[in-house]
């Protein structure tokens, strides 16, 4: 029973870590990514700012070709765990969870009709994100609710500061391309 109860909280730190882990990366996309970069530029920087200026478009992409970015990230990542000899149930778990951020997300842009009733029910009780929390990004300038698979860290990491932290420690070391505010800032560098 107690190692039921171990795992049970693994999984559930498991996801949350995953909802943090894709929202770091979105942060990075956001905030550290130019379109014009090298491989993650085409393949995720630029999607990125499409769906800033246009959300509704993501609907008219195919969901599979909406989720290879992610699911082809995913899997590198697993390849090279599995190479490393740093494979683990934990591992695997966690992938699943974060190659489910982009998924999570389009479910947040679908049309209420078109949801699965087990997914209205999900973002319900608050399992998966839903529409009017993920709205809260869409406002321009786009600077907090990175994090798309829960609700529960973005209130967070909000109040917290930790995007602003993100952006004092990264953006002297690697500039902020798409970021207006923070070109004006004393300590910016490009
Ligand atoms: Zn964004
Ligand atoms: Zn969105």
């Amino acid at each position: 029973m107690f190692d039921i109860l171990i795992i049970a909280v693994q999984v559930v730190g498991l996801y949350l870590l995953a909802d943090l882990v894709g929202g770091i990366f979105h942060w990075a996309e956001d905030t550290l990514g130019d379109v014009d970069d090298p491989i993650w530029g085409k393949v995720f920087v630029q999607p990125n700012q499409t769906h800033h200026d246009r959300p509704a478009d993501m609907m008219k992409i195919h969901w599979l070709k909406n989720n290879i970015p992610i699911l082809s990230f995913t899997a590198l990542v697993l390849i090279v765990a599995y190479f490393a000899d740093a494979m683990s149930w934990q591992l695997l778990v966690f992938a699943a969870f974060g190659g489910f951020n982009q998924q999570a997300h389009r479910f947040t842009h679908a049309p209420r009709h078109r949801l699965p009733k087990i997914i209205k029910r999900l973002q319900k009780i608050g399992v998966l994100q839903n529409a009017p929390h993920h709205w809260k990004h869409h406002i321009d300038p786009h600077v907090t609710h990175y994090c798309v698979l829960t609700p529960w860290l973005n209130p967070w990491l909000d109040k917290l500061g930790f995007w602003r932290g993100l952006e004092r420690i990264f953006v002297p070391l690697f500039g902020a391309p798409r970021r207006p505010d923070l070109q004006t800032k004393s300590w910016y560098r490009d």
